[in-house]
């Protein structure tokens, strides 16, 4: 999992590992952030959330899930 934020983050030119690479979508979105995202969602037991957002395309309902990478 650590794996994975490090290769994003290296895919994204991010140097500070707190941050994790965002990217606002209203639709299904099969970038690697969003494959990311969804991979730490299933993780954490939430994978319903994405149903959830594809909803209500209108909202950035996934935003508000994002989990400090510290848990
Ligand atoms: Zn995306």
């Amino acid at each position: 999992m650590q794996n994975a934020l490090q290769n994003l983050q290296l895919q994204y030119n991010i140097y500070n590992s707190e941050i994790e690479p965002e990217h606002e979508s209203d639709y299904y979105c099969n970038c690697p952030i969003h494959n990311y995202q969804r991979m730490k969602w299933s993780r954490y037991g939430v994978q319903n959330m994405w149903s959830n957002a594809v909803m209500y395309p209108g909202q950035h309902t996934f935003s508000a899930f994002l989990v400090p990478l510290s848990e």
